[in-house]
């Protein structure tokens, strides 16, 4: 804590949640900024990228110093090298590069891995009558089947009722991962849900004024949401999680959703958990 209170050149690898947060504060506290980030955009696999360069611009405006498509090659001493050659002064240099699972504890057994600990729709593992749940279990994705991690807090909590109810004996399913992000950088605020690309035969409604500070975008399939992305937009993320996990038909509402996502959500998600 002393060494951070005295670097004036803070190295921040990894453009994540984690790492755009620690530049946040950072920058407040009147450090020298920078984050270098491996893929092309900031929060990758998070945001859509067009809304990633306004999340970019947001931070650049403030002084933080943002290169993208770079690793971090060598740090000594003082002196960082980057991938693309350019050399970086350092005081702190701090790794902000996502998580990796700890399952240690079923190592050496014939329980299934991959990323994490493989597991059913009753979070069970491999073996029979021993479960797994939240940021170490690996499942499939709501939306594509393929399996992943989900390490956030509402799934989290979404596992655990589905373990208790696998215990209980109830038939409870777990129908899938959905990803939910809320984010808040200098005053604005993300969320992103379910899908952030739209794949082929979706339908796709985005709008956005960089001068007033607002983008949404919805992806629909079939009536029913997918996904949504929204900046500086003020909805109940939880009201939005229910409308994708339950798949309500939103058939002829869509684009009365979209223009008034802050008053039809509530009245949707109320509509479906009397249905
Ligand atoms: C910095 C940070 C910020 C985050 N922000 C968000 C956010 O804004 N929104 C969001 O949705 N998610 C967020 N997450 C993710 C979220 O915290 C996790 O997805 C969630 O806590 C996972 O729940 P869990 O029960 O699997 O694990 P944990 O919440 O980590 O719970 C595991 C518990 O087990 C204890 N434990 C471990 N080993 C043992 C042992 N051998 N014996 C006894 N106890 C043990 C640990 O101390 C811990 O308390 C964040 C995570 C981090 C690290």
């Amino acid at each position: 804590a002393k060494k951070a209170r005295r670097s004036q050149k803070i190295l921040i690898i990894g453009a994540g949640f984690i790492g755009l947060h620690l530049a946040q504060i950072f920058s407040q506290a009147k450090k020298k900024v920078h984050v270098i980030e491996l893929k092309d955009q900031v929060l990758p696999g998070l945001i859509p990228s067009g809304l990633a360069l306004w999340v970019k611009d947001l931070f650049e405006a403030r002084g933080v110093r943002i290169t993208l498509g770079v690793r971090l090659e060598t740090l000594r001493e003082k002196e960082g090298r980057l991938s693309n050659g350019d050399r970086v002064g350092v005081d702190l240099a701090i790794a902000a590069i996502g998580i990796r699972t700890n399952w240690e504890v079923v190592q050496g057994t014939s329980i299934a891995v991959g990323e994490g600990i493989v597991v059913n729709d009753r979070m069970e593992t491999s073996r029979s009558g021993i479960y797994a749940c939240g940021d170490v279990a690996e499942y499939r994705d709501f939306f594509t089947g393929e399996s992943r991690l989900n390490p956030n807090l509402v799934s989290a909590a979404e596992q655990g009722r589905t373990v208790a109810a696998a215990l209980l004996g109830k038939s409870d399913r777990h129908p899938g991962l959905i990803s939910i992000n809320t984010f808040r950088c200098f005053g604005c605020e993300l969320v992103s849900l379910g899908r952030i690309e739209a794949d082929v035969g979706d339908r796709l409604l985005e709008e956005g004024d960089v001068e007033r500070k607002f983008y949404k975008r919805m992806i629909f399939r079939d009536g029913r949401l997918k996904g949504l992305s929204f900046f500086n937009i003020p909805v109940d993320s939880g009201l939005y999680y229910k409308l994708v996990r339950e798949r309500v038909s939103l058939e002829g509402k869509e684009e009365r959703l979209f223009r008034e996502p802050f008053l039809l959500g509530k009245a949707v998600a109320q509509r479906a958990s009397k249905a």
